[in-house]
């Protein structure tokens, strides 16, 4: 794949990300008038809580991104960021975000 290619991709990622998170901060901002019951509201701030875990959830994997678009942009996408080695074309396929190869990600666990 070439450098436009991974960024194209990469971009289609960015603004999927960027849709979800719109989407998320939609239900933050609702105006619906606050539940009345006890129940009502623990369950509300339930959802809240979980929404807000995704948030930040999206947020992360937008600065993943970003990073990885200025790693396509410095010419080092397809290089291992700490040893160096070509990152497959296949593992690249699968985790379009990651920085090390293969073998750096096994011995990092
Ligand atoms: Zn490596």
């Amino acid at each position: 794949m070439t450098a436009e290619t991974h960024a194209q991709r990469l971009h289609a990622l960015r603004e999927d990300t960027l849709a979800r998170l719109a989407r998320i901060h939609a239900h933050v901002q609702r105006t619906e008038a606050v539940p009345q019951s006890f129940s009502e509201q623990a369950v509300e701030r339930k959802n809240d809580a979980v929404v807000e875990a995704l948030g930040v959830r999206l947020r992360d994997e937008l600065a993943a991104i970003d990073a990885a678009l200025a790693r396509v942009a410095a010419g080092t996408y397809e290089s291992c960021a700490l040893c160096g080695a070509a990152i497959g074309a296949e593992r690249r396929a699968a985790l379009p975000l990651t920085a090390v190869c293969a073998e750096c990600a096994a011995q990092k666990s």
